[in-house]
């Protein structure tokens, strides 16, 4: 899944925030204690087996599996029978396999003609069962024979059923360690191989699964049994199934193989997928071509579900989150939305579904490359509303998310199955994405495609490792780019390029000095002689010579482009040069190495004030951008005191900014971004212009006399400090009445805005069982980030904790805890600790989290303390 910034304001961005193409909240973990296992026939019992570990034992191995089940929409149980050809290494009584929340009836193992009864063990910890024979069995092929009956789920996990309307509709979700919840298994990603698939379901319904249906009967009760064709080799991962009263909307043929596409949506809105059904041949080409491969499966089903997480690329069975697949061009936000998610699910079809990652420690491979497929494809067709921009916040997102004090790298150990579902994550996505971008401006895009399409192609069916793709790197590009890839793969936290000119001896060149052991790619930009630049793999100190440069240059751009996953830093970083030799990407770069530079205590608040007031004077919108990251950098070590101050400086530096044309019709995305920032900022400065035409557009919006727009945010962010309780109460209201759940949740999330007397409402609200939480979460944290509702809204948390935790569940729970975080006095250090440490439990990850938000905390305080005088550090008008 592509990954979403979080802002909290725009309808537009919040729908953004459905896509994903896996679990980005990781599944609850799953409780230890097993249901009862039911058994049927008895056998000669050989003493309790020891339990494997994480990972199932070596020595038997899937070949194939043969499935049956019997599921009704209607109901919450299922039956299944499942076979599984394996082979065994060796002798033994006991086989593992997953399971979880089924009921096994009985299971034999047969070996030749012999047919013996095995009993199964109590679920381990690590969610398997043990199938014991009563006499040594293997080596060589076998039979594993189960029939079991399972149970639906609540959640997005194994199958689970939604209604639309009054009807029910059944999906499944595998990924990351889910299948088990379906079938037992081997539900691991390193065994591949064929499935057949049987579904029995009630007369009229459609049922779907990876491949086509390759035989029907109707059986004498009536209901269809559905047999889909052989396909594989597929890990147990990527198994599944849809069945209800879809209607299935004919999308013609696609790519080379002219494989037939169909769209299963439930008939009101069968309609209103001709779009997707336009956009899709375009990207399927577009991948084609760039891996020179063909869509690789017999069939492609486009599946939407009313409630997911985004999406999930299961081979020729993608499930979406409706709203993703159904709309049209009168959503502004459908067709960037509907390309860029479907680019990223349909690249998976080869990454991840050909070419699958060996272990859960590798997922970084399948979803890095997707997002960096999907961008590329996006480019070739225009289907972006602003690339530069989107590859350079999903960079600043990823450096974001690598700052924070719990250091995750690409590849991880993985520990248990919740560190499956928890790789899921910014790092994952966008520092994967955005590393594999910076290794192809280093090879050049040709040698990388090369690379890419080699690791295909040798190791299609089969699995990929971050080593295979460092060794095709190395063989295609060059050793040291490989040896920086393989170092990049394992290092957790931001990559830090020191630079600093080195003019003394006459011939100008750069000293630059990658930190923490890693070599990284560099590309800089310098004044000379039309356009200059030069390029280094960085280590240890490293000479970047400058030929151009006739004298000691007043400026370098560290990070060509923005192309680089790194920081810079040093004296050279803070050169910045005429903003007519800025390239726009490059604007924002320099805000975020700036801002990263402040927020390490490493840039003063005087040389920051100094670039930031620069950037904002060339009056261009990824400059403003640029300048207010760095302001969102500031922002928080500034302390009471000196508030007033510093936020009437920055108000003046934007003026233009605050007015209503400014803040409430931008039709830029890069101005969409600004905006928020600003609103962010200094929403409190916003002229009188403003107030009131966001006042109008509140009342046209929220009583329908207007249809709701991107605008409706930012103008609830502009009124809601000035109008206070009844504002706040109309907007619950309509978040309660409408039938747009992407709208109810926009305004839900605006509710962080109002002042800090409605902080203890908007607690009061986000308890209220018939909203949905995450909204309320994100206007909580909203809360706790806005220095004028941070103490209020901490304190109203504070008082109604055990009541929200019972609330919400755990995987809510984190953003929550992680948004304390924003807070910085060491007061609220101690407050944190002491009313979240004993609930800590509750939450999702809930000590690492409480660790990384007590860090922030600590951070902000140390770098307040050392700020020193604001007002003093920025610069005058005339300056
Ligand atoms: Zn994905």
């Amino acid at each position: 899944m592509p990954q979403q910034r979080a802002s909290l304001i725009s309808i537009v961005q919040l729908g953004a925030l459905l896509s994903s193409c896996a679990p980005r909240d990781a599944p609850q973990p799953v409780p230890p204690t097993p249901r009862p296992t039911i058994v049927v026939d008895a056998a000669i019992r050989t003493g309790p087996p020891v339990a494997p570990g994480l990972r199932l034992p070596a020595g038997a191995e899937p070949l194939a599996y043969d499935v049956r089940l019997e599921v009704d929409p209607d109901k919450e149980s299922f039956q299944g029978t499942v076979e599984i050809r394996t082979r065994l290494d060796a002798a033994t009584t006991v086989i593992w396999l997953h399971a979880v929340d089924l009921e096994i009836a009985s299971a034999r193992i047969r070996s030749g003609t012999v047919s013996d009864v095995a009993i199964p063990t109590a679920r381990t910890p690590e969610q398997m069962i043990g199938l014991q024979v009563g006499r040594a069995i293997g080596p060589g092929e076998i039979i594993i024979a189960v029939s079991f009956t399972g149970h639906t789920s609540r959640d997005q996990e194994g199958l689970f059923r939604q209604r639309v309307g009054g009807t029910w509709f059944l999906f499944s979700q595998g990924q990351a360690v889910l299948a088990r919840r379906i079938l037992p298994c081997f539900d691991e990603p390193r065994f591949k191989v064929p499935w057949r698939v049987t579904l029995v379901v009630p007369p009229d319904l459609v049922a779907l699964g990876n491949a086509p249906v390759a035989s029907e009967q109707l059986l004498p009760d009536r209901r269809r049994e559905v047999t889909f064709a052989e396909i594989g080799p597929l890990p147990s991962y990527l198994f599944a199934i849809a069945v209800g009263p879809f209607t299935l909307v004919d999308g013609g043929v696609v790519g080379r193989n002219n494989t037939p596409v169909r769209i299963a949506v439930w008939p009101s809105d069968a309609s209103r997928v001709t779009t997707a059904i336009k956009v899709l041949p375009k990207l399927v080409t577009a991948l084609e071509d760039y891996l020179d491969r063909p869509l690789p499966w017999p069939k492609l089903d486009l599946v939407a579900v009313p409630q997911l997480f985004g999406a999930m690329e299961n081979v020729g069975l993608v499930t979406f989150e409706s709203s993703i697949l159904i709309g049209d061009e009168s959503d502004p936000g459908f067709v960037p939305r509907f390309t860029r998610i479907a680019g990223h699910e349909l690249a998976h079809q080869w990454m991840g579904n050909v070419v699958t990652p060996v272990w859960w420690d590798e997922l970084w491979l399948s979803e890095a490359f997707a997002t960096f497929l999907a961008e590329k494809v996006n480019l070739r067709f225009g289907g972006h509303d602003d690339p530069v921009l989107r590859a350079q916040l999903a960079r600043s997102d990823a450096l974001s998310a690598d700052a924070i004090s719990v250091k995750r790298a690409l590849r991880r150990p993985i520990e248990s199955a919740d560190d499956a579902d928890d790789m899921f994550d910014e790092i994952t996505y966008e520092k994967g994405g955005a590393v594999l971008e910076m290794f192809e401006h280093a090879a050049g895009p040709g040698v990388f495609r090369e690379v890419v399409r080699e690791l295909v192609r040798s190791n299609a069916s089969g699995w990929v490792t971050t080593d295979k793709l460092v060794a095709g790197l190395g063989a295609l590009a060059t050793p040291g780019l490989a040896r920086s890839l393989a170092a990049y793969a394992g290092h957790a936290g931001t990559p830090i390029v020191d630079l600093t000119l080195a003019c003394d001896d006459g011939t100008p060149s750069l000293i630059a000095r990658a930190r923490d052991g890693l070599t990284i790619p560099v590309c800089v930009r310098y004044p000379g002689a039309g356009d200059q630049r030069a390029c280094a793999l960085v280590s240890k100190l490293t000479e970047i010579a400058l030929p151009a440069a006739t004298s000691c240059p007043a400026w370098i751009v560290g990070n060509e482009d923005g192309r680089g996953y790194y920081q810079t830093a040093g004296p050279a970083s803070l050169l910045l040069p005429p903003a007519t030799m800025i390239r726009p990407a490059e604007r924002l770069a320099i805000g975020d190495d700036l801002a990263g530079g402040v927020r390490r205590g490493e840039v003063t608040i005087a040389a920051a004030a100094k670039i930031l007031k620069a950037l904002i004077a060339s009056k261009e919108s990824y400059a403003a951008l640029g300048a207010l990251a760095i302001a969102g950098a500031i922002d928080p070590i500034v302390d009471a005191r000196q508030r007033p101050k510093w936020t009437a400086w920055l108000a003046s530096q934007l003026r233009p900014r605050l007015r209503a044309a400014a803040l409430l019709a931008p039709r830029k995305a890069v101005d969409r971004e600004v905006r928020d920032a600003v609103l962010e900022l200094v929403s409190e400065h916003v002229d009188r212009g403003a107030v009131q035409r966001a006042r109008a557009i509140i009342d046209a919006e929220l009583t329908g006399k207007a249809a709701p727009t991107d605008d409706l945010g930012g103008a609830i962010t502009i009124a809601a400090p000035r109008d206070g309780r009844a504002l706040f109460d109309r907007i619950v209201k309509v978040a309660v009445a409408t039938k747009y759940p992407d709208l109810a949740a926009a305004l839900l999330a605006s509710l962080g805005s109002f002042g800090p007397a409605l902080a203890a409402k908007l607690v009061e609200t986000a308890l209220d069982r018939r909203l949905p939480s995450p909204p309320l979460v994100a206007a909580l944290v909203a809360a706790l980030r806005r220095p004028a509702t941070q103490t209020a809204a901490w304190q109203a948390i504070r008082d109604q904790l055990p009541q929200l935790m019972a609330r919400l569940s755990g995987i809510e729970a984190r953003p929550l805890v992680e948004g304390l975080g924003e807070l910085c006095t060491a007061q609220m250090r101690l407050e944190v600790a002491a009313a979240v440490e004993p609930r800590v439990r509750e939450v999702f990850r809930g000590r690492e989290t409480l660790g990384t938000a007590l860090a922030s905390i600590e951070r902000c305080v140390t770098r307040q303390a050392s700020a020193g005088e604001i007002a003093a550090a920025l610069p005058a008008a005339n300056q």
